[in-house]
């Protein structure tokens, strides 16, 4: 037998990936799914976007670029900031990463270790418990509850940070739940964090664009008290509808940037180049598309949202953020994932049970609404069917 170290054993997954390969391996077959489960837009990348990487391919971008990322792209990444939240921040702390999920692993890689704990939202994005498990370190749940808007609390999340928390990760707005947390609880954690002087914060703010009814993201850059010891996460794939492209950027205070240059070095070399072009060109261009497609996520937010609260047994909180709903399905008498993976056997419908994103996810199902509104409401009439005939199993 082949010896491999233990924390490939505890290493998770996202199960999103898994339930498309299973609607992917469905629809082979001939049957009429309608995908609401991975979080991605149903989109194009805007023209203009796509024209800037093959243009870069002819122009003869074919190289290794520094493993920071090509500076225009990092001036433009902080122009952006600037001109979005009046934050102030060096292209030299700015280091373009292949998506975002990179970010995640490498700043859990860099605090996590046995003996200590990070801290993450749950329901929240699986990478983070995974990656925790994977160090060694202990996760320490962070409950995202619905009755607080599924924003989070500062002053819990305050409350379990302890001499051996190293690490607190945030998201807002969240996946999988839409929840925004509003200023006023984040400038309580801030100020809170200043008891803390050695807990490092990464701020997944990779849907920041995508907030809904007059809501303004906030971002922790904006808060000087903890701009030495803030990692942001962010990125192009949710905004521009570039999933596939793996383009992100990470914003990194002190030795953490050479931390991961090297870890940049040692794993990717550097991001596609052509891929870099092409986040230059949607940071630089025209803004139109992108902020279309926020329109038209927050009008599908509205029908997925009154369709779900019609629903036998179901009850949904208006997401402000993202484009996810929420909906508690407690009262169906189903477990939330028996109930995802039936209504995919039964009706096509993709959906994601919340335990996927964690244990407080029990009673709840993810629904990606980044499809158009006739499959939403396609989706919403055979789920209606399905729980008014078909008992809990
Ligand atoms: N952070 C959150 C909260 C996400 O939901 C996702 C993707 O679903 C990511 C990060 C990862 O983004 P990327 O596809 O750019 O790696």
């Amino acid at each position: 037998m082949l010896k491999t170290i233990a924390a490939f054993d505890r290493i998770g997954e996202e199960n999103a990936f898994a339930v498309l390969a299973r609607a992917n391996a469905l629809a082979a077959q001939g049957r009429d799914i309608i995908s609401l489960g991975i979080g991605q837009p149903d989109f194009r990348t805007p023209d203009h976007i796509v024209e800037a990487a093959i243009k870069a391919l002819r122009d003869g971008h074919h190289g290794y670029t520094a493993a920071n990322g090509i500076p225009p792209l990092r001036e433009a990444v902080a122009a952006d900031l600037h001109k979005r939240f009046k934050v102030e921040v060096s292209p030299d702390s700015v280091m373009i990463m292949p998506g975002g999920k990179p970010t995640m692993f490498m700043s859990i890689l860099m605090f996590g270790e046995p003996g200590v704990d990070i801290l993450y939202p749950d329901p929240g994005f699986p990478i983070y418990r995974s990656m925790i498990e994977f160090t060694g370190a202990r996760p320490i749940p962070v409950p995202i509850r619905e009755e607080n808007g599924f924003a989070f609390s500062a002053e819990e999340t305050l409350s379990l940070i302890t001499p051996q928390t190293r690490l607190l990760i945030i998201n807002s707005p969240a996946n999988p739940t839409g929840g925004v947390t509003g200023k006023a609880e984040i400038e309580k954690l801030v100020a809170g964090l200043e008891r803390f002087p050695d807990v490092c914060v990464m701020s997944d703010e990779i849907y920041d664009h995508m907030v809904y009814d007059g809501e303004t993201h906030v971002c922790l850059l904006s808060y000087p008290s903890i701009r030495d010891r803030l990692i942001l996460l962010n990125g192009w794939s949710k905004t521009y509808a570039m999933t596939g492209w793996r383009l992100g950027y990470a914003v990194w205070p002190g030795k953490l940037y050479d931390y991961a240059r090297k870890l940049a070095v040692n794993l990717h070399s550097c991001v596609n180049a052509s891929a870099q072009y092409a986040g230059l060109a949607a940071l630089t261009g025209p803004q139109d598309e992108a902020e279309r497609m926020v329109a038209e996520f927050d009008k599908r937010r509205k029908v997925v949202v009154e369709g779900l609260n019609k629903l036998p047994g179901v009850s949904c909180a208006v997401p402000k953020g993202a484009f996810y709903a929420f909906p508690n399905v407690k009262r169906t008498g189903w477990k939330a994932k028996e109930l995802a993976t039936t209504l995919l056997n039964e009706t096509g419908v993709v959906t994601i049970g919340g335990p996927d994103f964690g244990i407080l996810g029990e009673g709840y199902l993810r629904l990606s609404y980044a499809n158009s509104t006739e499959n939403i409401l396609k989706a919403l009439g055979r789920m209606s069917e399905f729980l008014a005939t078909r008992k809990a199993a």
